[in-house]
Parts: structure tokens; C-alpha cells; sequence
């Protein structure tokens, strides 16, 4: 539902719900108006950074249902939500990954419906999504090499994810956003290949630092290598660096007059990447987390169950964000407990 309709949709009674609910507001003062939502661990692809031996598990996991999402994205919407990202694993292998987006899409109060994927028959499902309401999309697309691309990821389907892409184009999402992950001497020589994609097309490709996990050392000290080498591209080809906007997440953004595109720079090692942080993030199984590579979970689940526990649900997310640490430890090679980014949801 577009943002317009969805404000207008809540009447002045759920309004004041919303005023007097407790704020998502850490001791640093950071205010989250973000959430990422996995919702299944499970993945087809078997990116080497990331599932290099592809999904598997040792137990049959039980992901939230439906009601459990809805229930959970109500109480984060009266608190000041007004984001939500699904993500996995592989966000669109839920069989009721529309239906999920629709129910999202119609809660007072949330604005914008986005999802994280890999695209695999993204021409085929893209407009059920939109029509159900996302707003944001973004495609993980390593390199426009396809060989590279199979070798990345175990698919050769570069091809078909481009075209959904060119596809998603032409509808009416708000923003569309390309991930990469930057990797040493696999793809920090392409730049220049994904500049020329973007010259005709309003996508912003978003290059993430490679960032280590429980389960990729080996990898990470291999391939990581620091975003300034992108950045060094950027400005010596005639990119600048776009002015903040206040509430903008721990992007830094860089246009040029030439593209229609534009490239965005994730350096979660950077000094201060913390201090804007505008994002929490709940686990398939519903476990609210406070950082990517925090240390433990706060179960949610059990308050999933009814409506009427909205209250008790909305107590124990503040009680557990008083404990957000004011940044990560990656420098000290402290990962927490995330073994790998399908675990959360990157
Ligand atoms: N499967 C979906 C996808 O790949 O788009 C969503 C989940 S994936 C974990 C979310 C994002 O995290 C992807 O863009 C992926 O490239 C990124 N990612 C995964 N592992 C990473 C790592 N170790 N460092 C940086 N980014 C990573
Ligand atoms: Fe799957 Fe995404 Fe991880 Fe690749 S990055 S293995 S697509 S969860």
C-alpha cells in the first residue's frame, strides 16, 4: 500500500496506541526505525563467503508463521518502526513470501516493505511482490562476469537475474539497489563493468566490505580488503560523495552526472560505522537481535503467540535494547555467535 494511503488508513485511536508506546532508543541515543526480519535460514545458493558447502542443518527448524510475523511487525510498528526488511537465507523460497509482504505492507504505521535476495526467478515472481506491496528491492549480483558469477555463487543465472532486474525496472518500486560484496582479486577490479551497468539504469549498487564470520576466516583474510580502494575508483573517475541525510543508515553514497546509477559504500570496519546505526534484527525463529555480531539472542517467541500480548512484546524488546553495545568488536576479530550471514540474515 503506498505510504499515503497507509497513513491515512490509521484512524485517530491507533494513533494515540502509537503515541504512548515505548520508543526504540538505545543509551547512545540511536533511534531504530529499521528492522530486518529473517525469515528462513534456508538458501539455494551456495555463495563462497557466505555457505561455501550450501544449506544444510542438523534439525528441522520451525521458521515463523505468519501470525508470529504479523503479531511481531505490529508491535515494532508502534514503537517507531516504519521499515522492515525481509531476509534469510533465502527470503523467497517461503512458499507465503507475498502473502508475508501483504501483511507487512498493510500494518499502520510501516512505510516501506523491502527485501533482501538473490534473485533467483526474480522475473517470475517480482510483480506478485510488488502488487502485495514491497516497496525496496535489492538484488546480491557479485559480479557481471558470468563465469565469475557461477563460480561465486554454484548458479549459472546471471543472465535470467538481469533481466528480472530490467523487469523490476519497469514497475512501480520505490528504490532498487544492487549488492555486492567486495572481494579481493575476484571482484575489486570490476568497478568500471559496474559503472557501465548503471549509466542507464536509476540503480544504486551498494559494494559491502567483506566481513568476517564464525565460519569464514580463512576466506575473509584472503579476499578482505578495505572499501577505500572503491572509493579511490569513485573520486578519480568523477563521483562525489552525496550529502547525509540525517536518518540515513551507515551508507555513504556517491553520484556522478553522467549515471543515472549511483554506488553506496558499506565499510563496517570504518571508524565510527557504528554511531549510525538505525537497524535491529529478528531471526527466522524469532530471536531479536542487537547487533549482527552480537553475542546472544533475545527469544520473542513466546510472545508471538496472541494479539494480546502486544504490550508484554513491545516491554521486553526495550528491556533488551538497553543492552546494545555501542559498536561491534570485529577489530578484535570478535564475531559473536554469527557463524555465517544466512544465520540472522545479512
Ligand atoms: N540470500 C539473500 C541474498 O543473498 O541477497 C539474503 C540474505 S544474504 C545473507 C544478505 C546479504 O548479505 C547479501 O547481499 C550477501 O551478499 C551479504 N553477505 C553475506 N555474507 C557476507 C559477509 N561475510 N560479508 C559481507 N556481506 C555478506
Ligand atoms: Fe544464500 Fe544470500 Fe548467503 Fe548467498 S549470501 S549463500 S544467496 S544467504
Amino acid at each position: 500500500m503506498p505510504h499515503t494511503e497507509v497513513q491515512s488508513a490509521i484512524d485517530p485511536v491507533d494513533k494515540t496506541v502509537l503515541d504512548s508506546s515505548p520508543k526504540l532508543t538505545d543509551s547512545y541515543g540511536r533511534r531504530f526505525p529499521y528492522l530486518r526480519l529473517s525469515i528462513t535460514d534456508v538458501c539455494n545458493f551456495s555463495c563462497d563467503y557466505c555457505l561455501p558447502d550450501g544449506y544444510s542443518s542438523t534439525q528441522k527448524k520451525s521458521f515463523l508463521n505468519g501470525l508470529e510475523i504479523s503479531n511481531l511487525v505490529k508491535a515494532f510498528a508502534d514503537m517507531g518502526t516504519e521499515k522492515i526488511r525481509l531476509t534469510g537465507g533465502e527470503p523467497s523460497l517461503r512458499k507465503d513470501f507475498s502473502q508475508i509482504i501483504a501483511s507487512i505492507a498493510k500494518t499502520p504505521g510501516i512505510l516501506q516493505v523491502a527485501t533482501t535476495t538473490n534473485g533467483y526467478k526474480l522475473k517470475e515472481n517480482i510483480k506478485e511482490w510488488v502488487d502485495a506491496g514491497l516497496t525496496h528491492l535489492n538484488v546480491s549480483v557479485d559480479s557481471l562476469d558470468p563465469n565469475l558469477f557461477h563460480s561465486l555463487t554454484g548458479h549459472n543465472r546471471l543472465k535470467e537475474i538481469l533481466s528480472g532486474i530490467d523487469y523490476a525496472l519497469t514497475l512501480s518500486i520505490k528504490k532498487i539497489k544492487l549488492n555486492a560484496v567486495l572481494l579481493k582479486e575476484i571482484n575489486s577490479h570490476q568497478f568500471k563493468q559496474f559503472a557501465d551497468y548503471i549509466r542507464e539504469r536509476k540503480i544504486s549498487i551498494r559494494f559491502i566490505e567483506l566481513m568476517q564470520t564464525g565460519d569464514n576466516f580463512d576466506y575473509y583474510k584472503k579476499h578482505h580488503v578495505s572499501a577505500q580502494i572503491l572509493k579511490n575508483f569513485l573520486l578519480s573517475n568523477g563521483w562525489t560523495e552525496k550529502l547525509r541525510e540525517k536518518s540515513a543508515g551507515p551508507a555513504i553514497e556517491y553520484v556522478h552526472p553522467d549515471y543515472q546509477g549511483s554506488f553506496g559504500v558499506i565499510a563496517p570496519y570504518s571508524k565510527d560505522f557504528c554511531d549510525t546505526c538505525n537497524r535491529l534484527r529478528v531471526s527466522s525463529t524469532g530471536d531479536f537481535h542487537l547487533c549482527l555480531f552480537g553475542e546472544k539472542g533475545y527469544s520473542l517467541r513466546h510472545l508471538l503467540q496472541k494479539p494480546d500480548q502486544k504490550d508484554e512484546l513491545k516491554k521486553l524488546i526495550v528491556d533488551s535494547l538497553r543492552n546494545k553495545r555501542k559498536q561491534h568488536f570485529l577489530h578484535d576479530l570478535d564475531t559473536g555467535i554469527t557463524p555465517n550471514l544466512s544465520f540472522i540474515g545479512g
